[in-house]
Order: C-alpha cells, then structure tokens, then sequence
C-alpha cells in the first residue's frame, strides 16, 4: 500500500507525460487521471450511463463512448453542462485515483492530475508533495501547435482557462525545467525520484 503521493501537474505541453514516462520507467507507479477520465468514458466506462441519462444519446458515439466533438461544443457553450458533466466525472476520477495510489505495490506513486492547481484544495491534500512541470509559456505554445495543428490564438485560449505559470510554480514543492531539450529531464527526474524514495521511507516510518 503506498501512502506517498506526489502531484505531477504542469500546463498544457509543459512535458507532464514526458516526466511522468520517466517516472514510469525508474519503478514509480503512475496513476493518471486523464487516463482514468478516458477509460470511465470509453464504451462500457462507468460514467457513460450518468452521462446518457444527463445528456441524451447526442452525447454518446455510435460505439456507447462518449462523443468527445459533441461534448466538447456543448461545455464550451454552457457553462452549467460543464459543470454537469463535471459532477458525474470528478468524483469517479478521485475515488478511481484513490483506489490506484493505494493499491500501488511501489514505495510511492505518481498522480498526474493536468489541473491540480485548478482543482485548489482537493488534490493538494490528497498529495504529500507537488511537481511541477515548467517551461516559458512561448515553449508550450509551441509544442502543442507542432502536436496537435491548433493554431496560435487556439492555443493561447486554452492556457487563458489554466492557472497561470506563476500560480503553478507557487504551489510547487518541486520544479522540473522543461524549456531545454528533452534530454534534461531525465536527470532532474532521477534527482527527485531518489528524494520521493527518501521521504517515503521516512513517512513510513512515523
Ligand atoms: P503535456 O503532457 O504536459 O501536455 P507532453 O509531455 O505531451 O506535455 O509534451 C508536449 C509535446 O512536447 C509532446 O509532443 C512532447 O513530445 C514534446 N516535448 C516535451 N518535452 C520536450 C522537450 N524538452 N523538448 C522538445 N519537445 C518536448
């Protein structure tokens, strides 16, 4: 059972997954709460019959998944189907997080949450210690436009919805630098790896 848990967050392209693959690869176990939102929304996910009965068939792909395009418009649109959706998502992605940690046969685990910043007290108490992907927000501007062809201004509208660089890197316990080249994470991810490994002993030990 893994009672050490450390937030792994960052904005959009900073180099979350890229870190946590590297946590991933030196025996941490990694629990994502993106993933566990995308399973619980997949065909047969947990939340699909909640959100079937909150938003009608035009919500649900052929398949019995969620129909992510018809989602996404409906959410941006109104901000109380958002809120809706939220509801039926947030409290299955914290208790499927939860049970993850737990369960995590490693010293400690991983929870890579996008928005902990965003999310204020309820991820921070569930963690003992918060990393945070950083890199110049020019950096992720430009990594997600070569990712996903969204454009400049689409992008930007996207970071606008996120805390900012500043409030990020304040909640943090622990700053990884992304801005140079992938090649410097890993060191900095092996560094913080040996101290989680250190601090969970020791909070085995009280
Ligand atoms: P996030 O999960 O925070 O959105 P990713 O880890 O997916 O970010 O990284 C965003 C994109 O930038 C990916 O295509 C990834 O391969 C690339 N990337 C991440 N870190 C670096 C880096 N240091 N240098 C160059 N490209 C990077």
């Amino acid at each position: 059972m893994t009672a050490f848990v450390v937030g792994l967050t960052g904005g959009i392209g900073s180099g979350k997954s890229a870190a946590a693959e590297l946590f991933a690869e030196l025996g941490a176990a990694v629990v994502d709460t993106d993933a566990i939102a995308h399973e619980l929304t997949a065909a047969q996910g947990a939340a699909m019959p909640a959100i079937r009965a909150a938003f009608g068939a035009a919500a649900v792909a052929a398949d019995g998944s969620l129909d992510r395009a018809a989602m996404r418009k409906l959410v941006f649109a109104d901000a109380a189907a958002r809120h809706r959706l939220e509801a039926i998502l947030h409290p299955l992605i914290r208790a499927g997080s939860a049970d993850r940690c737990a369960a995590a046969p490693t010293p400690y685990a991983v929870l890579a949450v996008p928005l902990l910043v965003e999310a204020g007290g309820d991820y921070r108490r569930r963690v003992a210690r918060v990393a945070v992907v950083d890199c110049r927000e020019e950096t992720q501007v430009a990594r997600v436009m070569a990712r996903s062809g969204l454009t400049r201004a689409q992008v930007w509208e996207i970071m606008a919805t996120q805390a900012s660089r500043a409030a990020r890197r304040a909640a943090a316990d622990d700053i990884i630098d992304n801005d140079g080249e992938l090649a410097g994470l890993r060191p900095q991810v092996e560094d913080l790896h040996r101290r989680y490994l250190g601090l969970a002993a020791l909070s085995y030990q009280s």
